[in-house]
């Protein structure tokens, strides 16, 4: 009876599996990694080598077939010793869900195939003047006898220039109704007219490049549509509900991360000739960070398993668990930092670094803003 409210086994071998990767493997170049804005070449091949690099692809694509709480706490693990290093996996599954969720048989066979070997999937959807306002794109696909060609520029695409595969979005029908003129398509890294630009330089998650996505007479075959014409939104939508689950997750693992580093440095730290842990002032404070957490985790859990369902609230829940497990991390990593003092406002550290990595989950995937508009909107009709 009192079985049924926990993970199962086989989640809680996967974090096993997972946490002991990402401390012999990943933790340790985060720091070298952030510093020197690189990409973590050695999490993505430690994640390939393990099945943890797109671990959501199903079995009959090739892939292990992960559910969507496993997958999470896959993100959830990795985050907790380095953000940008999470992005590998979350960016895999954020760039190939509208195939997903969309395509047909023979996309789904063609690219999550290629996803599960290690050909990495990242997402374009926004734009510099359509952030929030996503219908408001201006990229244009136009069909050309068989074929489609592309124009315009996607703004801040994470893991651009490393990818091999991008669902693009863009307006196939400029005089349609808006939201309904829009196409989802598959870009490979090679096709012609597509290239990037400069890495931008950023306040955390240095390690995971963000970069513009640029179409000039891009052409790709016909058959590289999702679904059909005009559903592109609708399904780039539908796959942020499912992914803003992995957001917190990702901000799971951060703030996960930071209380765990903060709780080793109270009870080490000595002042007026005990442990810091010892104040009173200080035990509230790592009360209140793992009780926020843990709330945080539940609801993202519960979340994760209403993407796995694909249930009717999954919006409302992949809104509630991104803005809330988000809110909390950025909360928790400051407190992190607070509670070690100068040492922790230092790169000597790992909290300042988990405190600027924290701060991306309060705005991809849609702001916190954008996130209470879609839980309002669902509670409200
Ligand atoms: C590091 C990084 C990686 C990213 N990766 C990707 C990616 O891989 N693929 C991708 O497609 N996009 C990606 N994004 C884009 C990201 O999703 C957008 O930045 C985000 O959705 C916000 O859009 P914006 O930046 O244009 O902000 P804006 O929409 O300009 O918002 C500015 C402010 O106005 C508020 N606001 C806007 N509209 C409303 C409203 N209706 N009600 C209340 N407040 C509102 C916002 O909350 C925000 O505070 C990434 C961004 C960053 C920074």
């Amino acid at each position: 009876m009192f079985d049924v409210y926990k993970l199962t086994d086989e989640h809680q071998e996967i974090r096993a599996a997972v946490r002991s990767i990402v401390e012999d493997k990943i933790t340790p170049a985060a720091a070298e990694v952030d510093a020197e804005a690189r990409y973590p070449q050695e999490a993505h091949d430690a994640l390939l080598a393990t099945d943890f690099f797109a671990p959501h692809v199903a079995e009959e694509y090739g892939g292990v077939g992960a559910d969507a709480l496993a997958t999470c706490i896959v993100i959830e693990e990795v985050a907790r010793g380095c953000m940008s290093s999470s992005l590998i996996p979350a960016v895999n599954k954020l760039g190939s869900m509208p195939v997903i969720l969309g395509g047909g048989e023979e996309i789904k066979q063609k690219y999550l195939s290629q996803l599960a070997q290690g050909h990495g999937f990242s997402y374009g959807l926004s734009e510099r003047e359509a952030g929030s306002d996503t219908a408001s794109m201006k990229t244009r696909a136009k069909r050309d006898g068989d074929d489609w060609v592309l124009n315009g520029v996607k703004t801040w695409i994470t893991n651009a220039g490393v990818s091999d595969f991008y669902t693009v979005m863009a307006v196939t029908d400029p005089d349609g109704a808006r939201g309904r003129n829009i196409s989802a398509f598959v870009v490979e890294k090679d096709d012609e007219g597509f290239t990037f630009g400069e890495k931008e330089r950023k306040l955390g998650i240095k390690g995971s490049p963000t970069r513009e996505l640029f179409f000039e007479d891009c052409r790709i075959p016909g058959d590289r549509i999702i679904g059909t014409e005009g559903e592109g939104l609708k399904i780039a939508l539908r796959t942020l509900d499912h992914t803003r689950v992995t957001i917190a997750a990702q901000a799971l693992g951060v703030a996960q991360g930071a209380l765990d580093y903060a709780i080793d440095y109270v009870k080490d730290r000595k002042q007026f000739g005990k442990s810091v842990s010892d104040f009173q002032a200080v035990q509230f404070m790592v009360a209140d960070m793992g009780m926020k957490l843990e709330a945080a985790r539940q609801l993202t859990y519960a979340a994760a398993a209403k993407s796995e369902r694909d249930d009717d609230d999954l919006g409302f829940f992949g809104a509630a668990a991104k803005a809330f497990a988000s809110d909390v991390a950025m909360e928790i990593t400051t407190d992190a930092v607070q509670l070690l003092g100068g040492a922790g406002y230092v790169v000597d550290h790992p909290v300042e670094r988990m405190m600027r990595d924290a701060k991306i989950t309060q705005i991809y995937e849609g702001t916190n803003q954008i996130q209470r508009l879609v839980m309002g909107r669902k509670l409200l009709g």
